[in-house]
């Protein structure tokens, strides 16, 4: 029992890769808002926003959302585990494509992820779309 509540209490911000990558993005000089509500339905949070590019940065726990890399769910409650990955990658996958027909682009970091690398990424996209934001 005690087990089923300790990872039933889900983080959902301030999680260790997202302060990684916040940290490493404002040393660059980009700025952003943090948690915003894109989406009509207010729970489904972006982590990273830049607003004037419509970037949206979205970082993904491996344990969580159950990456293929770092995936074997617990030997405990192994259905309910399967079930609940389950749903957070429909849940990912709806929020991505609902931001996408918005007009975002989006990016994904994993947990997993360089941190280096994963800034690249986002500086990269930020400041094609700054010029173009369309493109
Ligand atoms: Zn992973």
């Amino acid at each position: 029992v005690a087990v089923h509540e300790r990872f039933s209490r889900q983080r959902t911000r301030d999680t260790a890769p997202e302060v990684a990558l916040r940290r490493e993005l404002h040393r660059r000089g980009l700025r952003y808002r943090l948690q915003v509500a894109i989406l009509p339905d207010r729970r489904r949070r972006t982590d990273i926003v830049f607003g004037p590019s419509r970037v949206a940065v979205d970082i993904r726990g491996c344990w969580w959302h159950g990456c293929v890399e770092h995936r074997p769910p617990p030997k405990m409650n192994a259905d309910w585990w399967t079930a609940k990955r389950n749903r957070n990658r429909d849940r990912d996958k709806e929020t991505v494509q609902a931001l996408e027909r918005a007009g975002w682009y989006v990016i994904v970091v994993w947990e997993h992820d360089d941190v280096a690398h994963a800034a690249d990424r986002v500086e990269q996209v930020v400041q094609l779309r700054r010029r173009n934001p369309s493109g």
